[in-house]
């Protein structure tokens, strides 16, 4: 399988001088199976350029789109995502924080008056609801993913709920993609920490949520999110073979986050861990 980040900015899109560096778009992930069969994550505006990419590729009609809740960092680029406009292409929404049909509603509402000069109605594409899989197999939440291929799910420890997702290809490898989770405030229906790191157990890939440090967590408790060292501890509890994190705040610059890169190294070395890490940066690819 092959992961490409097209959006890695947690909350809101910062584009500017300072973001180059990490990117500004907000959460978008793109998985190709070992397939090639193209599973996107989320619809942040990090969709909007995969988008273009995908409608130039003649070879590409099939699409996955599967979001992890509804919250708008993750859902504002798709009234920009060019397939949705082109007859001729098919895209499967599912996942999400609720039934596949409110789903489609949370994308269908964002482009209804006065919110935006063009509604729904406009895209040409062929929507279908859920994952079309066998009935029950999942409650529809999972996307219908290559032959050989298996896709899991777990509920997120954040504001008005949602889930996580791990990828496993072919060859058993596996991605983990856990973006807004917060590890030490239980919101209603989260799970506990142990949960979590059962699911992340031996992954190769583990992009996890870590917008957060130790000195903001104090007064954004409760927001569902993660800090830098919930991130670390994750990875090096559930073994993970690399770990990259992403939802990068909003008033992170690239010269802020290089310096929580170096304190996570320090933080590391304190606790004598070995771990295989990075932050996320726009445009990074992972082949596991
Ligand atoms: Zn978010
Ligand atoms: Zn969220």
């Amino acid at each position: 399988m092959k992961l490409t980040i097209w959006g890695c900015r947690g909350s809101i899109t910062t584009p500017g001088i300072e973001t180059v560096r990490y990117g500004g778009e907000s959460t978008c992930f793109e998985i190709l199976t070992d397939e090639n069969e193209t599973i996107i994550v989320d619809a942040g505006s990090g969709i909007r350029r995969l988008g273009n990419e995908i409608a130039r590729d003649k070879t590409r009609r099939k699409i996955t789109l599967l979001l992890t809740h509804s919250h708008w960092d993750h859902l504002a680029g798709f009234p920009f995502f060019k397939p949705a406009f082109i007859p001729g292409f098919t895209i499967t929404v599912c996942g999400g924080d609720d039934s596949p049909v409110r789903v489609l509603e949370s994308l269908r509402h964002q482009m209804d008056p006065p919110y935006f000069p063009v509604d729904m109605g406009a895209m040409k594409a062929e929507f279908v609801i859920g994952c079309n899989c066998a009935e029950g197999c999942c409650d529809h939440r999972l996307p219908m993913i290559s032959p050989g291929h298996r896709c899991e799910s777990i509920a997120l420890n954040h504001p008005n709920g949602g889930y996580g997702y791990k990828f496993t290809g072919k060859t058993g490898r596996s991605i983990v993609l856990l973006t807004d989770n917060e590890l030490r405030y239980r919101h209603p229906g989260g799970p506990d920490r142990a949960a979590y790191v059962d699911f992340c157990r031996g992954a190769e890939l583990l992009i996890y949520d870590a917008q957060y440090t130790e000195k903001e967590y104090e007064r954004t408790i409760s927001w569902g999110h993660s800090t830098f060292r919930d991130a670390l501890d994750l990875g090096v509890d559930a073994g993970v073979k690399h770990l990259a994190m992403t939802h990068h705040d909003p008033d992170h610059s690239d010269d802020d986050l290089d310096r929580i890169a170096a304190e996570c190294a320090e933080y590391l070395a304190s606790k004598g861990a070995e771990l295989s890490w990075e932050l996320c940066r726009e445009g990074a690819e992972y082949f596991v």
